[in-house]
């Protein structure tokens, strides 16, 4: 078997078919439909020669001996968000899964370095709210420690969520483990945004994930009568957050790739007939650059007192939570410019503003890269999430491409 991208394709609609319904894809983890999705990759490895295992925090891996222990990662996630896109996660695997059968043909079941393809548990984060579950463990963050008691809309916990499926939280670090010899780890993923369909590219090399602030921000001024209190001695903690929701906009504009979001604004008493006491407004800013996303902070930060200032109103801050930039390995940013050049081109580079879980592996010292493939109006996490066939098949090209110029290196 040489490599088939179409093939690829044809599996993608097949799991499809088998999790989703009219409103989507329904792997979302911890649930039946994701360990129906589990169980039939486990099916297409038939004739493999190949071990599969599950490590301690249910992450699922498939690993293809070589000569060498050393080895090269390939990663995706199966799991969905409730109604969520065709490709999102899946596209890694099943790609990563045509990239280790390539290996295996070529090499008569035996490649010069081991191959590995990991299925990682509960990307997404969409049942518990923490995204990153399964790449966390393996990288050895220590704050899913925590994690165990988050619970579902039922109030179901986490921890027992993760037991019915066979898995103790107990026993997550152990996935560590995994991280022996890991020598460089790749992962394919649908862009997710607009950008590449802009250019009109089938193909991106993702720099790295973007370092996020995001903040809680509360303006307090005094409630009053709406009829009754003059315009020029109000108190509006309302009209100094909307200040800055529009402030943010050129703060972030003077960097190529920054954004500034005010995503809520909540108002009280939240009435037709008084002037708003207090706005609670949240703030979320990501660059790829640590440099950039400081100043940016600043210069919000800067904003907010100004118009608190100018409204007759105070201000206060409050760090919800953040995360450093994590740039991906600048060789392998070079071999994945190579194997999309390639494949169709032109080798556009841009940063993930998602995160992945390659922040997670890259985080742990392992080196890493990332490669996108144009999403259709920029949209996923949606049932109409989708990619245009031929450029789902360029991508495998592009990966297959991409994993043997990895291995050249990692032999060099
Ligand atoms: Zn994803």
């Amino acid at each position: 078997m040489s490599l088939d991208p179409k093939r690829t394709v044809a599996e993608l609609k097949e799991l499809r078919a088998l999790t989703g319904d009219e409103n989507g894809a329904q792997r979302v983890a911890w649930t039946d439909t994701w360990l129906k999705a589990r169980e039939w990759f486990a099916s297409k490895l038939t004739g493999l020669p190949v071990e599969r295992h599950y490590d301690a925090a249910g992450n699922n891996w498939t690993t293809l001996p070589g000569e060498s222990e050393r080895a090269l990662l390939l990663g995706g996630h199966l799991d969905s968000v409730p109604n969520g896109g065709w490709l999102d996660g899946s596209l890694n695997v099943l790609a990563a899964l045509e990239v280790l059968r390539r290996f295996a043909t070529q090499y008569g079941g035996r490649p010069p370095v081991t191959v590995r393809l990991v299925d990682w548990a509960d990307e997404e984060g969409a049942r518990f709210g923490r995204s990153l579950l399964g790449s966390s463990a393996f990288a050895g963050t220590h704050s899913i420690e925590a994690d165990r008691n988050r619970t579902d809309k039922d109030g179901i916990r986490l921890e027992d969520a993760v037991r019915r499926c066979g898995f103790e939280f107990d026993h997550f670090p152990d996935a560590q483990h995994e991280r022996q010899n890991a020598a460089a780890y790749l992962e394919l993923h649908i862009e997710q945004g607009p950008v590449l369909e802009r250019l009109g590219l089938p193909l991106g090399i993702v720099l790295g994930t973007k370092g996020v602030e995001r903040y809680a921000i509360t303006f307090h001024g005094q409630e009053a009568h709406s009829g009754s209190t003059p315009m020029n001695v109000r108190q509006d903690a309302l009209a100094a957050a909307a200040k800055l929701a529009l402030e943010i906009r050129p703060i972030a504009m003077k960097h190529p790739d920054a954004v500034c979001t005010v995503g809520s604004l909540k108002t009280f008493p939240g009435i037709v007939t008084a002037v708003v006491g207090r706005c609670e407004a949240t703030l979320d800013q990501r660059d790829l650059d640590a440099g950039v996303l400081a100043q940016m902070h600043r210069e919000a930060r800067e904003a907010s007192e100004r118009f608190a200032r100018e409204e007759r109103c105070t201000v206060e801050w409050s760090r919800i939570w953040s995360i450093e930039p994590v740039p991906f390995h600048p060789e392998l940013i070079r071999l994945c410019e190579d194997a999309v050049r390639e494949t169709v081109g032109t080798a556009h580079k841009l940063p993930s503003g998602p995160l992945h879980d390659a922040a997670e592996v890259a985080r742990s010292g392992v080196p890493s890269v990332m490669m996108f493939v144009q999403s259709l109006q920029g949209i996923s996490h949606n049932k109409i999430e989708n990619t245009l066939e031929e450029h789902l098949e360029a991508s495998v090209v592009a990966l297959d491409a991409l994993a043997s110029k990895t291995v050249e290196w990692m032999m060099r």
